[in-house]
């Protein structure tokens, strides 16, 4: 069963701000009004909530986190019959950055960056959100410069398929 992207990433960033407080804010900037996919609303929180907590963890108090959302297509190509609608979700973050040597993996179980410091964590919240991701034919891929942010770019085809033969592969 399709959903509409739109309103629950909104109602998922208005969730996250009156969880967090003051100390930060995430604004939601949505390209279209209205995008219907087949995900799963469990998996896309994840990969939400993971994020967004991350962005939040790693980024000075008061600092603007963005979330913004887009579709885009894919164009034909000998492995792509037809052209194919992706969601793109680009989570932003005014934070600390990631060292370039770090990034390849980060996607993996209790790997941490370099420049951590003292801010806590198990190193677990990207290797969740990759499972997810995958469960949707999807990708993700960080564009990062250090002491000055983040941004995790989430690509998800708007069909999937093979959604429910994935998913019972977990
Ligand atoms: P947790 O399991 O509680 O989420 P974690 O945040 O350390 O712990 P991940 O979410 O998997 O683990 O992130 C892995 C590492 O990637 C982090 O430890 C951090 O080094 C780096 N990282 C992730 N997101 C960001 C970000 N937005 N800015 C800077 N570094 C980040
Ligand atoms: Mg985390």
């Amino acid at each position: 069963h399709p959903m509409e992207l739109v309103d629950f990433c909104t109602r998922s960033v208005e969730q996250m701000n009156v969880t967090t407080g003051d100390r930060h804010h995430i604004r939601l900037i949505a390209h279209t009004e209205k995008i219907s996919a087949l995900m799963d609303s469990q998996l896309l929180r994840q990969i939400l909530n993971n994020l967004f907590s991350n962005a939040i963890k790693y980024s000075p108090q008061g600092g603007e986190i963005t979330l913004e959302l887009n579709t885009e297509s894919r164009p034909i190509t000998p492995n792509l019959q037809q052209p194919e609608s992706l969601v793109v979700f680009r989570i932003k973050d005014p934070g600390i950055g990631i060292p370039q040597q770090d990034l390849q993996q980060l996607f993996e179980s209790f790997q941490r960056a370099t420049n951590v410091g003292t801010i806590r964590g198990t190193g677990l919240g990207l290797a969740i959100v990759k499972k997810c991701v995958e469960l949707h034919r999807g990708h993700i891929e960080i564009e990062s410069e250090i002491d000055r942010g983040s941004t995790f770019i989430v690509k998800i085809p708007l069909q999937t398929p093979s959604y429910d033969v994935m998913l019972a592969e977990i």
